[in-house]
């Protein structure tokens, strides 16, 4: 059956593509998890996790354990490690050990939920891996450096679980003069000090998202994990989907891999409907819900499959334009829960059927998911993951 037309294009080979150029930007300091929660930030993990694994990824990050479950789904491989960065939740901790997953935990009853799912599962001593989380300055989720010592005893020798990983996550790695980054990173330097002297041993850092590792962090933070005598992993979720973070304030020299990455990170993904009609108005008529455009001369209008249920931010109604036959139309009137008006005066020959692309490329036009968050006042991660369900991933 063909379907209505609001749809998103994945193109899994500039997943594949970034991943890789990700991963030489990290090398030799560290690996890469690919982060894919959230459905891959709106992007299909069904498509793109497994194209991340075909570039080499070992580690995949999704948010819960059902997104764990639905990650370990399309990408089965033994070889292939599920972290569940947002921790477990009572009763969760029998799929966790059933899908092969390993969960990032910080609370002692996080630790008791996959203590008692390992052995009622029989696992033997040391043989479930787990990754502590410390709060290094976020005060998000973590261990405080006061409650970490009482995490421990989790990880006798006779426990199932073995502290595979120590993950923390930095909160303002885009800020270019990295002070607090440098700070978050001397605290952390000191709490793995009394993980060893504690006796325990986690062959992991995992530290830093896509801003970290393109402003060059890569270097400083395998440093640190060799100083322990550990990995390090970055995990990088923006970046993989093509799009550069924004510093602040701008670097005065960028750094080499934001240079780099400027010109070598693919967009992956592409936001199109269609026209459904097009019609004539006359100077006077008013467009949508309360009249708020009304038209200032006789106008083109066209109907285009696409609301705020597809994701598409009402508060855009009046304020933005799509393109359509390579040129921005403007969106006029309120934006309705499934349906949009554009102003197409101005565009000649636009007819039921034409392609409107809401976010990706048409002839020489261009809307990023920048333009988007500027134009609503948020940032891209959230343009990308309100993309609604209904709206079809197909990969292109
Ligand atoms: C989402 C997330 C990331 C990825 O952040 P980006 O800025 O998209 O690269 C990294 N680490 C953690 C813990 C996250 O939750």
């Amino acid at each position: 059956m063909s379907t209505r037309p609001c749809r998103v294009e994945i193109r899994t080979q500039a997943v594949e593509h970034n991943y890789r150029f990700l991963q030489r930007l990290a090398a030799p300091d560290a690996d890469l998890l690919a982060i894919v929660k959230a459905d891959a930030y709106g992007h299909s993990l069904a498509l793109c996790a497994p194209a991340a694994v075909r570039a080499g990824a070992r580690w995949l990050g999704v948010t819960s354990v059902e997104e764990g479950i639905a990650a370990r789904a399309v990408c089965p491989g033994a070889d292939t490690r599920v972290l569940v960065i947002g921790g477990v939740f009572p009763g969760q901790g029998g799929a966790v050990m059933q899908h092969h997953l390993t969960v990032v935990a910080w609370e002692p009853w996080q630790l008791d939920e996959l203590r008692a799912a390992a052995s009622a599962a029989g696992a033997l001593p040391g043989s479930v891996p787990v990754h502590l989380e410390i709060d290094t300055g976020m005060s998000r989720q973590g261990a405080s450096p006061e409650a970490l010592a009482a995490l421990f005893t989790w990880f006798a020798p006779a426990s199932p679980l073995r502290l595979e990983g120590v993950m923390t996550h930095l909160f303002a790695p885009d800020e270019a003069g990295g002070q607090v980054t440098a700070e978050q990173l001397a605290l952390l330097n000191q709490i793995l000090g009394r993980i060893a002297s504690a006796g325990l041993f986690a062959e992991w850092l995992s530290v830093g998202n896509s801003a970290a590792l393109l402003a060059g962090q890569a270097r400083t933070i395998g440093d640190l994990a060799a100083t322990h005598g550990m990995k390090a992993m970055l995990r990088p979720g923006l970046a993989l989907y093509g799009l550069v973070p924004r510093f602040n304030p701008d670097f005065d020299q960028e750094p080499a891999a934001l240079v780099a990455a400027r010109a070598a990170l693919q967009p992956v993904l592409s936001w199109k409907s269609a026209v459904v009609g097009v019609r004539a108005v006359p100077a006077g008529a008013v467009v949508g819900y309360n009249g708020t455009f009304v038209a200032t001369e006789p106008m083109r209008l066209a109907l285009v499959a696409l609301g705020y249920a597809d994701g598409l931010d009402r508060k855009l109604g009046n304020r933005f334009s799509l393109l359509v036959r390579g040129e921005r139309a403007p969106v006029v009137g309120r934006i309705s829960m499934d349906q949009s008006v554009l102003d197409v005066t101005e565009i000649s020959g636009v007819e039921a059927g034409d392609e409107v692309v809401i976010l990706g490329t048409q002839g020489s036009g261009c809307i990023t998911a920048f333009d988007h968050a500027d134009a609503t006042g948020t940032i891209p991660w959230e343009v990308f993951t309100r993309i609604g369900q209904r709206v079809r991933r197909v990969a292109v």
